[in-house]
């Protein structure tokens, strides 16, 4: 049996790096962890192949090879998933789709033949089994949550490395918080299922053979909801594992109690951990409040910020405007509050209401739900929620704050703010001969052909006096404001 396992392209969005990862001669693209983890599952004598459509062309060819093709999407890939199910069934393959993409809307997607719903230690193997014996139904799910204590390495040897980055790897699954816009709990659960220590350390054991040396991103959704276990166990082992190893750093999502715990932060620092992105949302108590983020409400969110800066672990924020509480005059609260606490990259959305969220249930109640737009919607920028201050005051409150953090003045100020607090961290990725080509194309694009130019020039002779040893972290940031801006520009242009 042959399996093509094949990932969407995911639209240009702000996270995707695509201007900054242009220095560098890559594109966009994360590696498939939900794909390669499907094509452990999958029994060991198949022949598998793996086609990640954001750095490798789908040939003809492939698809002749396969018979059945899996495709793995997340909503923002809804566009290419559908032209790849075409393709298929042109070539007269048989399709199994799984993911977020189709966990609610799976009926839209005639053409795909079986759907893994939910996770796929559950579902998979019976599926398996009914292909075996040649009585396969439709739509396989379940409502359960496995064990992840049970889920296989994943096939780290599909993977063609040199396209990427970053990798992921996954320690747990599910969040223990309640914020009424996420939609975590729902799909994975409040209750936190972890791996254990040999599993986590068996799978960056398979990563290091197959060459890795890279950053290594913890895609759980909360890193943190188990501190007792990181303390314990995992923290621990992890500093092992990095013993006589020249490996990138660690990067994680995590709440932001995060700040209260220095032996926590201490413990992350000490295991390489160099960046967490947060989901922050709101400087505002009160639309705090409304979305049921208590971890963040009542604190003093900038100074929990430069905690974990001083601690040597970057903040990465993400912020929401739109919810009931806000006024127009958010946009500025949110501004403020960015600028000052000093995180270069800030991630602001609209609220969006996901299905099987607390907040899609209270605003469809209200009639207050479009449905006309899904979240399987290729327009990043969008909104399903009609939001109390106007949909026209949220975009264009929402455009013009983007433009504003992102445009050179306010984000050099914030660079700046973010390297005096930073403490050095010990880890970084291994200096290649490409890191070095991309400084002197900084040096050409930004240094003398870009509109910030003279901000480029003080913040580098700032570093080299003031904190020589962050200089790359200092074009690292250069590098992503280069595509923040672009990012926005385009943004503008929309
Ligand atoms: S803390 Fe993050 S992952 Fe957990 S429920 Fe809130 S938004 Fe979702």
């Amino acid at each position: 049996m042959n399996i093509l396992l094949i990932l969407p392209k995911t639209p240009d969005w702000l996270w995707g790096f695509k201007h900054a990862l242009s220095f560098i001669g890559k594109k966009p693209g994360y590696p498939p962890l939900g794909l390669l983890t499907v094509a452990a599952l999958l029994p060991a004598e198949w022949n598998k192949r793996l086609v990640d459509t954001n750095v490798q062309e789908l040939t003809q060819t492939d698809l002749e090879w396969s018979d059945y093709v899996f495709i793995s999407a997340m909503s923002m890939q809804g566009e290419s998933a559908r032209q790849i199910i075409a393709r298929c069934k042109q070539a007269g393959r048989k399709v199994v789709a799984g993911g977020p993409l189709f966990i609610h809307e799976w009926e839209k997607y005639s053409d795909v033949d079986h759907f893994i719903i939910n996770e796929a230690e559950l579902v998979l193997p019976e599926f398996i089994a009914d292909m075996e014996a040649g009585c396969t139904q439709r739509v396989y799910e379940s409502s359960k949550y496995p064990d992840i204590r049970q889920s296989p390495v994943p096939s780290w040897h599909l993977l063609q490395i040199k396209h990427y980055e970053l990798i992921g790897v996954q320690f747990s699954r599910g969040c223990p918080h309640d914020c009424d816009f996420c939609n975590i709990g729902d799909l994975l659960g409040r209750k936190l299922r972890t791996k254990t220590v040999t599993q986590l350390i068996t799978e960056l054991d398979g990563l290091y053979a197959a060459g890795w040396r890279k950053d290594i991103y913890f895609v759980d959704d909360n890193f943190i909801g188990n501190i007792k276990k990181l303390k314990s166990e995992i923290l621990p082992a992890l500093i092992n594992w990095r013993q006589g190893k020249k490996v990138g750093p660690f990067l994680t999502l995590a709440s932001m109690n995060l700040a209260d715990d220095d032996e926590l932060l201490h413990l992350m620092y000490e295991a390489g951990f160099t960046s967490v992105f947060i989901g922050i949302e709101t400087p505002d108590n009160d639309s705090l409040a409304e979305c049921n983020k208590y971890n963040n409400k009542d604190r003093d969110l900038v100074e929990s910020v430069r905690r974990i800066h001083r601690a040597g672990i970057r903040v990465q924020g993400s912020f929401i405007v739109g919810f009931d509480n806000d006024t127009p005059a958010v946009f500025q609260k949110q501004i403020d509050f960015i600028q000052i606490s000093g995180i270069a990259a800030a991630k602001v959305n609209l609220l969006n209401a996901p299905y099987g969220t607390k907040l899609y249930k209270r605003l469809l109640g209200e009639g207050r739900i479009n449905k006309d737009i899904t979240l399987a919607s290729e327009k990043l920028e969008s909104t399903n929620i009609i939001p109390k201050m106007g949909m026209d005051v949220l975009e264009s409150g929402y455009k013009n704050l983007m433009q504003h953090i992102y445009s050179p003045h306010p984000y050099y100020e914030r660079v700046k703010t973010f390297l005096s607090e930073y403490k050095r961290p010990i880890i970084s990725a291994p200096l290649e001969a490409q890191h070095i080509q991309a400084f002197f194309l900084t040096v050409y694009h930004i240094g003398i052909m870009g509109v910030e130019r003279a901000y480029y020039w003080r913040l580098l002779l700032w570093t080299f006096t003031r904190r020589p040893a962050l200089f790359p972290m200092a074009i690292t940031l250069v590098v992503y404001g280069y595509h923040f801006r672009k990012y926005c520009e385009r943004l503008r242009e929309d």
